[in-house]
């Protein structure tokens, strides 16, 4: 009976895991994962994202016992470690689910070059897009910028793949101590700025299942108008679990039609769809590192490579610890310190306070996220910060300058998420909480409120930001 070595990445699942499923039909099977965390290029997983792993390893490995099997954890690089369990082992087939992201696509190709070289049958599955990114083209043949559209061909391509049955044992081979695994546990992270993230999340497949199906039952009808309220707890929050494939986009997209009446899920005006058309951003952010690698560190569109960066420490830590003097901002910063995870609004006013009110590149914004977010996503991280600096794909254009007093009052109208997040100004009214440095004095000694001391002034104004923010603007506006 043949054994074939599955490599496990981001799709720590045992339900719907073409890969698994595959190597299973075979014969025996060895699950593995390596951990590369030094030689895996600039984007190694951040803190937050490695908290989230090792929890969600434990669940992957507590899965595979108890269907006969358990996981393997070696250390890369990715070639050796495989190369090095196949010998173990004496698997003849090395299989994966792919990934996307332009590191990933060159070392898959040369890996399978190299193992197929030592006589392993090697192959790839799709186990985390609805679309491989090559599918999706514009009637020219070429890769789309912009998301309307590539959601419209998403929408008339073939409906996605019904979700697969997890195996119903595994067979296994003993694994010789030689190979001397790494213990889970060791990359378990149990540090004090982690009591945040265990207290808001639970990872792993089954809660992936189960806040997929709460979504569902309470929250899926009115999330359309209630997706830009960040005092709800209107969304998914499937982000950490997308990203770590705890759960598929297909297990997502077929369950969400399911309960949500089948072909009229799509119909448009209703909650499921505006769900679904979310996961179609997912795709895209996807679709675009997958055509234009470089995005990680580079702009899209070529004139804000001489964009006049600001390069300010002191305002950069403001920015990051939540202590701008702009209530929405500081509260959403504080949201992602001790949660990992911030409203996708809020992502967008705190991004925008970033490259525009403080002029900072938005690469220092996407690696903060990055080292922060339980969600860090590379094709998604990019997508958004390029999103928000106006340099991107299909992105907001770099002059629309959101007020964050504005966005506040306009999504947070009765402060109750500025409350909970910025305690210190929780006494506050509704009237006043966006702007504190404008209200009465009475009201701030009310409220306990003592501006730069208990609570920062504003560390830029925002209309001599915005007319800085502009006149940099023009600076690249007519280069090419
Ligand atoms: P829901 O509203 O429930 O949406 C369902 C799913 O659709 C999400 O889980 C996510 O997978 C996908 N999705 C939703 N919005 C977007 C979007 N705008 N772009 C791509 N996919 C989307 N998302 C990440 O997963 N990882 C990141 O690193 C990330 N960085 C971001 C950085 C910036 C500056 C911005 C503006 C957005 C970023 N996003 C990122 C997108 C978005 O904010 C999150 O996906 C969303 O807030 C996750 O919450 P949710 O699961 O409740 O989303």
């Amino acid at each position: 009976m043949p054994t074939t070595v599955v490599w496990f990445r981001q799709d720590l699942r045992i339900a719907d895991n073409p890969a698994l499923l595959e190597a299973a039909e075979r014969g025996e099977v060895v699950p593995v994962y390596v951990v590369e965390d030094t030689d895996a290029g600039a984007w190694v997983p951040g803190g937050a994202g490695r908290w989230w792993r090792g929890e969600s390893l434990r669940d992957l490995d507590c899965a595979l016992q108890k269907l006969g099997s358990r996981l393997i954890v070696l250390e890369g690089p990715a070639a050796d470690a495989l190369e090095r369990v196949a010998d173990a082992t004496g698997a003849t087939g090395v299989v994966w689910n792919r990934r996307y992201d332009p590191d990933a696509v060159c070392r898959d190709r040369d890996l399978k070059s190299r193992l197929r070289q030592r006589g392993l049958e090697v192959w790839s599955c799709n186990g985390s897009l609805l679309f491989e990114p090559w599918q999706i083209k514009t009637l020219g043949g070429d890769p789309y910028k912009i998301f309307t559209p590539f959601a419209r061909t998403c929408l008339k391509f073939s409906a996605p793949r019904q979700p697969l049955a997890a195996p119903e044992r595994l067979r296994s081979p003993k694994v010789p101590s030689t190979l001397t695994p790494r213990s889970i546990e060791s990359l378990c992270v149990h540090e004090q700025w982690t009591g945040g993230l265990a207290e808001t999340w639970q990872p792993g497949s089954l809660f992936s299942i189960n806040n997929l199906a709460d979504f569902l039952e309470d929250k899926v009808e009115d999330y359309g108008d209630n997706r830009e309220k960040p005092f709800l707890d209107g969304t998914s929050r499937l982000s950490p679990r997308l990203h770590f494939g705890e759960i598929s986009p297909h297990q997502v997209w077929h369950a969400t039609v399911a309960r949500c009446g089948g072909a009229g899920a799509l119909d448009p005006g209703t909650g499921s769809e505006a769900f679904l058309r979310e996961l179609l951003w997912r795709e895209f952010g996807h679709h675009i590192l997958f055509h234009f690698p470089h995005l990680p560190t580079e702009p899209l569109r070529a004139p804000f490579r001489r964009f006049p960066w600001a390069d300010d420490k002191t305002n950069r830590n403001a920015w990051r610890f939540g202590r701008t003097g702009y209530p929405i901002v500081d509260a959403g910063m504080r949201q992602l310190r001790l949660t990992g995870w911030m409203h996708n609004r809020v992502r967008m006013i705190t991004g925008s306070f970033l490259v525009k009110h403080l002029l900072e590149h938005w690469l220092h914004g996407a690696r903060w996220f990055w080292d922060n977010l339980v969600d860090a996503d590379l094709a998604s991280n990019t997508l958004g910060w390029q999103w928000v600096a106006g340099s991107g794909p299909d992105a907001a254009p770099y002059f629309r300058i959101f007020n964050p007093v504005r966005q506040g009052e306009k999504f947070d109208p009765e402060g109750h998420y500025v409350r909970r997040w910025v305690p210190e100004l929780g006494t506050l009214p509704a009237s006043h909480i966006h702007a504190p440095w404008e209200a009465p004095g009475d009201v701030l000694a009310r409220g306990g409120v003592r501006l730069g001391e208990t609570y920062p002034t504003p560390i830029v104004d925002h209309k001599h930001a915005r007319a800085r923010a502009l006149d940099a603007l023009e600076t690249i506006k007519h280069s090419a």
